[in-house]
């Protein structure tokens, strides 16, 4: 690896490993193997408990139910202690997550008759802030500043009658922040019995301890979510003080075990539970296997980390680092990578200030902001676990950056959603990236993440001025010709390719190649068209199209074969209607595509459910889409309606193979959205073969594996002929073509096709790998952006009756002709087709 433009970072890590720092000892630390010990060990303690132990449900004489109940309330006490809490003090009461334990005080704090006052930080997650809905009036503080002028003041808010309720994160979950404890003795102090405080300390204890010693200064709810702790069993808890218990008196609702007696036919009442708050709190059966899995993961995390201390001090040392090492990178010209959004008054290296996680944002060499999507592909690729986007943290968010109200509707109306891939609007990120350490994490996992950092995100020199060197050819290229190399369709959508014959003449139709992406599985619990970026082994389901049977023949291949007792199967071509379901004849199914629904109709058939079922372990069936028109018709086929159609300009000098955008093209602080499809849906697409060679080459060279044609689902791919000279290959041209004549066909060129990293499933094997996507993010990003291919329609030629309209074909084989715009406009016949 280069140097890194960080010597204090390079010192701190040398001088880390000269101390010895007694956290980074010994294998647990060092690398990877204490990931998986851990989850070995406590998988394999849990596993001898189950197999030696049958757990009753509770509440019966039964020696197994008596052993449920033992071993729960031996758990409940281990758990108060691992938080310093005295049972005579506080209680503990068992819930599915965090959130799950902050509805349960919602629950009783709604039930008071006069309603309740309900105040919480800017900070928290989205589980406190939906408080502020049952609550008859509201605050959020916006800062600190506001908490502790609040906090001071005697009075109690006199909008509301009933009791209050102040909220807050002891960690937030947006930039690892920790926020005062001493708040909650505060509040006590001045405010008195009418005020109750909750602490979500859900981010908090996962890699911090949390001492309940004192209760008075203890907060009265404390929510936590034991997955974030131990990774397993999925619970979560509610940590009761007894001394606040009393809110909870009158919570209506009421289920399964927490009432001695219900009556419920002439005469309605019932008899609560009074023993005890877990008893009267826990609602139905307790997850009581997850509850005896947590007595493992307690007794095995500690063996291998030891105390919480331990690993707040290992995590915050790690975190220091890793922060030290996101700030310092520096592009070739000076300006910073990173903007890491931490507060003022926090310090990444004091656990009392700070936890280990880090939100930040990445920044291009002019300035412009890199695209929270972009970074989160590459890390899958590069098997970095992180978190981007709003991070469930919307009042965090929007103060780092910047966000007012009004911009965060604007960006909700223009589309933005938690999650999606437009994440940039007006010059502003909308999201965060965020990383975060744990007891499991390493020295070498930062220093891998700053590397990759370096690797992809740092610009080393200015791009340069010139543009590339085009390969010097001894021939003008005009007299070296191309032709069509290999046609292919995507009959099932997402699954293998069908290559079409040499020879054979193929149908195009306005919609796309004949029989390309008519058919799809749909999940059958959302609707949702199965993809190979979710389900991998979708590469391995080989469709061909069998004219002369009149069949769409399926094969399985590889690995599937193994998973499946049938290996082929075929479905008629014809669209009996018989055959769709029958609730789908009338009211059709829909199929999710990118999020949009289209229509579809899925096959009654079982045998062909159960066929996709059995092959991809998912439940689907499937389904095919409604035919359209007969090629010449201007209707679109509904599969790319999503198709965000968009004509493509020229912007001079964005076309620079291997460089990133040109300085004309962004203005610092500015990302400029290109017009370039946005959709992985187009009705053709086309790559050349001369830039896939060029892309294998360096592939090859960096000791990587090359990619086939078929990763990136090309329809039509075009070569030069074999007798054009070596050296004449122009990779990368189709970036300045318009419109391409094939055969006696003509194209128009929509716009490069926006890539993912499913260009990494291996079509042979179903395995994913880093390449082709890491040296095409070094190579193909323009402004933040992947591409590889065109987005190609057919243009269909007016209403002549000659053969060549009504029956379009193209085969390979087929001369193609590119054109530029300049060449577009003296061509004839093309003109008459666009004008
Ligand atoms: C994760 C988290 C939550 C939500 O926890 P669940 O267990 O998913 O309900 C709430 N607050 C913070 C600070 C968190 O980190």
């Amino acid at each position: 690896m280069e140097q890194l433009d960080c010597t204090g970072y390079d010192e701190a890590i040398e001088e880390l490993r000269q101390r010895e720092y007694p956290m980074l000892q010994g294998t647990t630390y060092l690398d990877h193997a204490g990931t998986t010990l851990y989850a070995k060990s406590l998988i394999e303690r849990f596993s001898a408990d189950m197999i030696t132990n049958l757990y009753g449900n509770p509440h019966s004489a039964s020696n197994s139910s008596q052993l449920t109940t033992r071993r729960v309330e031996d758990i409940r006490l281990r758990l108060l202690k691992l938080f310093n809490a005295d049972p005579e003090e506080f209680d503990i009461v068992f819930v599915a997550n965090a959130t799950a334990g902050v509805k349960l005080v919602v629950e009783a704090f709604r039930d008071q008759e006069e309603g309740f006052w309900y105040g919480y930080h800017r900070d928290s997650h989205t589980s406190l802030i939906g408080v502020r809905e049952t609550a008859a009036h509201h605050r959020c503080f916006a800062s600190d500043e506001e908490v502790h002028q609040w906090a001071d003041s005697e009075e109690l808010d006199n909008e509301v009658a009933g009791p209050g309720l102040f909220a807050y994160p002891a960690q937030s979950n947006m930039n690892g922040r920790r926020l005062p404890l001493e708040w909650l003795q505060r509040i006590r102090q001045t405010k008195h019995s009418g005020m109750y405080t909750l602490l979500d300390a859900a981010a908090l204890v996962s890699t911090s301890p949390l001492d309940l010693s004192e209760p008075d200064n203890a907060p009265d709810f404390t929510v936590l979510s034991l997955y974030k702790m131990f990774g397993f069993p999925d619970l979560g808890a509610l940590i009761v003080r007894k001394a606040s218990s009393s809110i909870f008196d009158r919570r209506r609702y009421f289920g399964g075990g927490t009432v001695e007696m219900v009556v419920c036919l002439k005469e309605q009442w019932h008899a609560k539970k009074l023993d005890t708050l877990h008893e009267r709190l826990e609602d139905g059966t307790l997850p009581i296997h997850s509850i005896v899995a947590l007595d493992a993961a307690i007794s095995v995390h500690g063996e291998l980390f030891g105390s919480l201390r331990r690993v707040s001090e290992h995590t915050t040392v790690l975190a220091a680092l890793l922060y030290q090492g996101i700030s310092s990178l520096r592009h070739g010209n000076g300006l910073n990578v990173c903007q890491v959004y931490k507060e003022l008054s926090s310090t990444y290296g004091d656990a009392s200030t700070q936890g280990p996680i880090i939100a930040f944002n990445l920044r291009n060499h002019l300035g412009g902001w890199v695209s929270n999507a972009e970074v989160e592909k590459l890390a899958a690729v590069k098997n970095f676990q992180l978190r981007t986007g709003g991070l469930c943290n919307p009042g965090g968010v929007a103060s780092s950056l910047g966000l007012a109200p009004w911009e965060m509707k604007e960006n909700f109306s223009a589309g933005q959603r938690c999650g999606n891939e437009n994440d940039i609007f007006r010059a502003k990120p909308t999201g965060m990236v965020r990383v975060s350490l744990g007891a499991m994490s390493t020295l070498k996992d930062v220093t891998s993440f700053v590397d990759f950092l370096h690797e992809f995100f740092v610009q080393e020199a200015p791009p340069m001025d010139t543009p590339p060197v085009t390969p010097l050819s001894t021939e003008p290229p005009t007299t070296c010709q191309l032709h069509v190399e290999s046609l292919s369709i995507y009959p099932v959508k997402s699954c293998a390719a069908f290559s079409v014959p040499p020879g054979k003449a193929w149908e195009v139709r306005r919609e796309g190649l004949a029989w390309d992406r008519e058919w799809c599985l749909v999940h059958e619990g959302t609707g949702a068209a199965l993809s190979q970026k979710r389900y991998p082994k979708m590469a391995l389901i080989r469709p061909s199209i069998d004219l002369e049977e009149g069949v769409l023949r399926i094969k399985l291949m590889g690995a599937l074969q193994d998973a499946t007792s049938r290996h082929e199967m075929t479905v008629p071509l014809s669209a009996d209607p018989r055959m769709f379901s029958a609730e789908d004849v009338y009211r059709e199914s829909n199929a999710k595509v990118c999020g949009e629904s289209i229509q579809a109709k899925s096959y009654r058939s079982t045998d062909i459910s159960y066929f996709f079922t059995q092959a991809l372990g998912v439940a689907c069936h499937l389904a095919r889409f409604p035919a359209v028109g007969n090629g010449t018709g201007s209707m679109a086929s509904p599969r790319h309606s999503k198709a965000h159609l968009q004509k493509y300009q020229k912007a001079r000098g964005m076309h620079i193979p291997g460089a990133f955008p040109d300085a004309c093209l962004l203005t610092p602080g500015t990302v400029v959205s290109k017009p370039i499809l946005l959709s992985n849906e187009s009705p053709i697409l086309t790559i050349s073969r001369s830039s896939l060679n060029r892309l294998n080459e360096l592939i090859k060279a960096e000791g990587g594996k090359a990619a086939q044609a078929e990763v990136f689902r090309a329809n039509i791919v075009v070569a030069q002929n074999l007798d054009c000279l070596p050296g004449a290959e122009q990779p990368y041209a189709e970036d300045d073509w318009r419109y391409l004549q094939i055969g006696q066909q003509y194209f128009e060129m929509l716009g490069a096709c926006r890539r993912c990293q499913m260009v990494c499933v291996d079509q042979q094997t179903a395995e994913r790998n880093q390449e082709p996507f890491v040296t095409l993010s070094k190579t193909r990003r323009f402004d933040g952006r992947v591409y590889f291919g065109e987005h190609t329609c057919h243009l269909p030629m007016g209403d002549t009756w000659s053969p060549l309209v009504q029956n379009p074909t193209i085969a390979v084989g087929d001369p193609v002709r590119s054109f530029g715009q300049d060449e577009a406009d003296q061509d004839s016949g093309l003109w008459a087709l666009v004008s």
